[in-house]
């Protein structure tokens, strides 16, 4: 008789985590996907980024990634790679 909307609900939950991201080429503010975005992590701080290309302009951005941000993406099934130095 009626939609079960709690169950769609909890779908769309699992398949919606979206990271709010910006260009600082072009400005754009949009929202990625889990598997638009990248997380290496290096050996220091200063190695230690996220990455990904803008929709708009098709530019690649990479920020330096502090500890919240790299908790986040991980915890949003971010793909991350560890660089390990060999300087
Ligand atoms: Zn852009």
């Amino acid at each position: 008789m009626s939609v079960m909307p709690g169950i769609s609900r909890q779908v769309a939950a699992v398949q919606s985590v979206l990271f709010k991201a910006a260009c600082p080429d072009c400005r754009a503010r949009f929202e990625l996907a889990a598997g638009a975005l990248r997380l290496a992590i290096g050996a220091s701080r200063r190695t230690t980024f996220y990455s990904f290309t803008c929709p708009e302009c098709g530019s690649a951005v990479r920020k330096p990634a502090g500890e919240r941000i790299v908790e986040l993406l991980t915890g949003g099934g971010v793909r991350t790679l560890r660089l390990h130095s060999s300087v």
